[in-house]
């Protein structure tokens, strides 16, 4: 099986990097992903699988049958780029001003297309269904594409046992890492406004300065990480934006601050709403102010189900071998919302190695200069293929 796994994607690999290249040069915003999802159907009806489009508004299906009845399992790419002028100079950078795949969304796509491509080849030798799920807007928490996918019926008909995806990661070329619980943090928002009274800047008693009060409960939310989260656990507050104050001669007395809290534990995660409002609230009261917090409920934590991942862990280390699987020791601090799948249907999510000496220094996602080793290609296509072939077979 493995011999000619390698051979089939070996047949096929030249065409999916020259759709992989071909979207990266057309990179499309969450829910804009017309281009993208309209080749992703072509692809897919020349197989002749049962295609479905316009599903969560941008996505696209498409469904294989085995030639035996048996479970189903659900493989899922995303497809949208992040709103950023590419700073590479790859021959195929991106041609949209101000749009680009710096989160590897266009190699995930790419890739799910490989294995729709190998897996249909070898639908004779499978039991059961597979359903290719391309996923829009994926970078638009708190209201990504997987929701809006799964209430148009996407883990129905034929109802689906399992669902897998994969992210391209900061893991030597060759390998993959999987973890047994959770994989990828909480994310969730918070907003808040702090209003004082302006006055001369010579006469701060006459008015209450929204600048120091916004300074205290910068520095107070801190304390929800070392006074409120077990040490033993962990969580980030991090207020990214501050806006206030219109001249340097007048007391300020509006402060907007914008945050991200990120955590692991859903015991964790349901503390922080509370906490980060009782402290911006009472000190800002302490402090003669009035505050508002806006505390919005994110992506929740992605988290592989115990057993199903380690099943696929045996599966990889069968397909790409021992050394080439990784168990991470702690998930990563950025949102997914493959998370929207893995609290419905067990699943695992799965991270792709991307790093070779090619693009060292250049393979931070989110960011204008990433560079993705296209090597990561095959093995991605090889542990989504032999992932859903064990899975199904077993
Ligand atoms: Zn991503």
């Amino acid at each position: 099986m493995t011999n000619n796994l390698d051979t089939l994607i070996e047949k096929y690999l030249n065409d999916i990097i020259e759709i992989r290249r071909d979207i990266h040069q057309y990179p499309e915003i969450g829910m804009e992903e017309v281009r993208t999802s309209a080749l992703v159907k072509a692809q897919l009806e020349k197989l002749g699988l049962e295609v479905q489009d316009k599903i969560g508004k941008m996505g696209v299906v498409g469904l294989l049958r085995g030639k035996k009845p048996g479970k189903t399992i659900l493989l899922r790419a995303d497809m949208d780029c992040l709103p950023m002028d590419e700073l590479t100079d790859l021959p195929f950078k991106s041609k949209v001003p101000g749009m680009m795949h710096a989160c590897g969304h266009d190699v995930h796509t790419a890739i799910l297309l490989g294995a729709a491509k190998v897996l249909s080849e070898l639908k004779d030798e499978i039991k059961g269904n597979i359903k290719f799920v391309f996923q829009p807007a994926e970078e638009a928490n708190p209201t990504g594409g997987a929701r809006y996918m799964i209430e148009d019926g996407v883990l129905e008909n034929p109802k689906v046992d399992a669902a897998v995806a994969l992210h391209v990661w900061n893991l030597p070329l060759g390998k993959v890492g999987i973890r047994t619980s959770t994989m990828m943090a909480q994310s969730d928002r918070i907003f808040i406004t702090v209003k004082g009274k302006s006055s001369h800047a010579s006469q701060p008693h006459n008015g209450v300065d929204a600048i120091v009060t916004a300074g205290h409960i910068i520095t107070a939310l801190q304390t929800v990480i070392s006074r409120n989260v077990d040490p033993m656990e962990s969580a980030v507050v991090t207020i990214g934006t501050i806006h206030g104050g219109s001249r340097y001669n007048v007391t300020c007395d509006k402060v907007v601050l914008e945050g991200t809290v990120r955590t692991f534990n859903p015991e964790i995660s349901a503390i922080m709403p509370t906490r980060i409002k009782a402290i911006a609230e009472n000190v800002a009261m302490a402090l003669g102010a009035e505050c508002d917090v806006e505390y919005v409920e994110g992506y929740s934590a992605t988290v592989n189900d115990e057993e199903l991942a380690t099943k696929f862990i045996g599966y990889f280390k069968d397909a790409i071998g021992e050394q080439n699987v990784v168990i991470p020791s702690q998930p990563a601090s950025g949102g997914e919302d493959f998370s929207e799948f893995t609290k419905l249907v067990p699943s695992v999510f799965y991270w792709l190695g991307m790093e070779s000496e090619m693009n060292k220094g250049k393979t931070t996602v989110h960011n204008p200069n990433l560079v993705v080793d296209e090597g990561c290609i095959p093995v991605g296509i090889k542990t989504l293929v032999s992932g859903a072939i064990d899975f199904l077979n077993e």
